[in-house]
């Protein structure tokens, strides 16, 4: 299948990286997708927001030690998606993983809503079956239908359980959810729930056990506190802040991470633009932890 028919090029792209698909190792590609969104909508906006954001980033990151222009990432526009209902769209979204994963090389995509996670462990999860699952969010996302829908952004991790062997889920930071899914969390061992996963805590210990497992992470934006992020459609207070993500995402590139997300960024809820520039930094973190378990 030619990329043109999955990915509109017509977007900017993210800092400094390549059109062309040759000699790169990871693939970026966006998803204006917030269909299911049950408070406020606009992450549909946020693929490029987070691009136009990365503009004023530093190539060089200090805490990771690497710089972006040693490393050669392509872009490969936002999906074209269909609309028709949530089904149809996650099946766009696990055709461009797919398509990504046959070029072999690692997806990070830039939502977007929660809900598109599914797509991308779908295919991530034939192409690798131990895989495991790791969520940054301030909701446990783990409820078996909601208004309706089995797909929405609220049911993400109750999908993902069913496409995952057991214990390969690991929740970090959440703060929110019904009684059924802290209950569900705390019964069910297939999810191991990090409450205390701030700077102080020794998260990178836990991670060992995912040593030799390939990772995809999830980074849901409303894990940090609203008053870094405020422009994401369900806020949260009590989250997490920039050292905190600092402190996990060492921690993290440790381990095999071979697929990653950023969801929830709802640009034009912060008129200061702070959010998306988070948003950016956090997806040069990621495309530095690509690149180096590559
Ligand atoms: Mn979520
Ligand atoms: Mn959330």
């Amino acid at each position: 299948m030619k990329d043109n028919n999955l990915f509109n090029k017509e977007s900017s792209i993210y800092m400094g990286a390549q059109t062309i698909q040759e000699k790169c190792n990871i693939g970026i590609f966006g998803v204006e997708f917030d269909g299911t969104t049950s408070y406020k909508p606009g992450a549909r906006f946020g693929p490029n927001a987070i691009r136009n954001a990365s503009q004023c980033l530093e190539t060089y990151c200090p805490e990771l030690k690497k710089d972006l222009k040693d490393m050669k990432y392509y872009d490969a526009g936002s999906l074209i998606l269909d609309f028709k209902n949530t089904e149809s769209t996650l099946k766009n979204i696990y055709n461009g993983t797919k398509y990504i994963l046959n070029k072999n090389l690692k997806p990070l995509i830039f939502g977007g809503e929660h809900s598109l996670t599914i797509g991308a462990v779908q295919a991530l999860a034939e192409r690798f079956p131990n895989l495991a699952l790791i969520q940054l969010d301030a909701h446990a996302d783990l409820r078996n239908s909601y208004q309706n829908n089995k797909y929405s952004h609220a049911c993400t991790m109750r999908r993902c359980l069913e496409l995952l062997e057991k214990n390969k889920i690991f929740q970090v930071g959440i703060r929110s959810g019904t009684k059924t899914e802290f209950d569900f969390m705390t019964e069910n061992n297939q999810l191991i729930n990090f409450k205390s996963c701030n700077k102080n805590n020794d998260i990178g210990n836990i991670f060992q056990i995912l040593k030799n497992t390939p990772v995809y992470l999830t980074i849901d934006l409303d894990w940090f506190d609203p008053s870094l992020i405020s422009g994401t459609g369900t806020p949260e207070p009590g989250g997490y802040f920039w050292q905190d993500f600092e402190h996990i995402i060492k921690a993290l590139f440790e381990i095999n991470i071979v697929g990653a997300d950023i969801v929830e960024l709802s640009p034009d809820l912060d008129i200061s633009g702070v959010s998306s520039i988070v948003a950016a930094k956090i997806a040069r973190s990621l495309i530095m932890t690509l690149d180096k378990t590559s």
